[in-house]
């Protein structure tokens, strides 16, 4: 690949649509925390603290990569942790020149010292807001409940989250074992969510099959699909899928890693993107997944061929997907227009 390419791939705008908080923390940044909270670390070295955050491509499995987030949730238990992580991982994506993002964590694994769903929320809200406001990247929030979770917690997750619409949070998301936990079970939580006007996604078909994804669509009311690698295997529902314009977010090293396919060769994406489904590209996990959206745009040019023009073609997929409100939405549209016909990956 040529300078002038990985120039453009690193330069163009960008949006994130699928990136969870507590997978992204800065090495560093756990160090610093763990020291704060007196907290014990396996190693103090960042570089040797590194496999204990990252999953690698030799991962076995969705398990083995959900244990890389013990260490860092253990160190966003405070206002200030969880504040700080938040504006270095706006931070970090505005170094990768993306304009917009959506956020997501789950506020139930941050309770451990007492602070509530509403508090937390607001320490993230204020690092975001903050960050944003330095930084220029616009950012919002997706909260998650978790599948483990019982649906009388996770209901009581969505009315705290709904005391947040217009004011940062823009979605709603289930995540976990997806194998163990179908989605069905958490049908009343997304009915209450759908009620309350927060749009909605959910990750499926990553480690469990399409089944999920068609329950998720058809009884969780999701809008967007996290991953979905395994749509592939329903013809109909994949037509469905195009046609009604669901949105699938992909992670491609976290699918490698997490095993949801075999090997990068072996990822749906670009089968799927030519059939004129509406794919977009996220990382994940900044941390966990040891990446950035422009190394994915790398390994998905050399890998399956795709174009600079339709990777611009997927951020605009991505804005058109996402949950932000207009007419943010229609200035941020606009703009990643103008710069995608200035450097040249969209027809003047
Ligand atoms: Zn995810």
């Amino acid at each position: 690949m040529g300078a002038a390419i990985m120039n453009i791939l690193k330069l163009m705008p960008k949006a994130e649509l699928h990136i969870h908080l507590d997978g992204s923390v800065r090495p560093d940044t756990i160090i610093s925390l763990a020291k704060e909270e007196g907290l014990m670390l396996p190693v103090i070295d960042p570089n040797e603290l590194r496999p204990y955050l990252h999953a690698s491509e030799q991962c076995s499995s969705l398990t083995e990569y959900l244990s890389k987030f013990q260490l860092p949730l253990q160190c966003l238990q405070s206002a200030e942790s969880l504040r700080r992580v938040a504006y270095e991982l706006v931070e970090d994506a505005h170094r990768d020149h993306v304009k917009y993002m959506e956020i997501r964590f789950a506020p139930l694994l941050h309770m451990e010292k007492g602070l509530t769903v509403e508090e937390i929320i607001s320490h993230v809200l204020a690092g975001t807001d903050e960050a944003e406001r330095k930084l220029g990247t616009t950012t919002r929030l997706i909260i998650i409940c978790l599948r483990s979770h019982p649906v009388n917690k996770n209901l009581k997750v969505v009315h705290a989250a709904s005391a947040f619409i217009g004011k940062g949070v823009v979605g709603m998301d289930l995540a976990g074992d997806e194998v163990s936990y179908p989605p069905e079970i958490h049908r009343k939580v997304f009915e209450q969510a759908h009620d309350y006007g927060l749009p909605i996604t959910i990750h499926a078909g990553e480690a469990a099959d399409a089944n999920n994804i068609d329950e998720s669509i058809r009884h969780l009311h999701a809008a967007r699909i996290g991953h979905g690698v395994r749509l592939q295997d329903d013809a109909a529902l994949m037509q469905w899928v195009k046609d009604h314009h669901i949105v699938l977010e992909m992670c491609p090293s976290s699918n490698v890693q997490t095993k949801a396919v075999e090997s990068w060769s072996d990822h749906p994406i670009k089968e799927y993107f030519d059939q004129g489904i509406r794919v977009t590209v996220n990382t994940d996990n900044l941390t966990v997944s040891g990446t950035t959206l422009t190394k994915e745009y790398e390994r998905l040019m050399e890998i399956h061929d795709f174009s600079t023009a339709q990777f611009a073609e997927m951020n605009l997929y991505a804005l058109q997907a996402s949950f932000l409100e207009n007419p943010e939405k229609l200035r941020l549209l606009n703009y990643f227009r103008e710069e995608y016909e200035t450097m040249g990956l969209l027809p003047k």
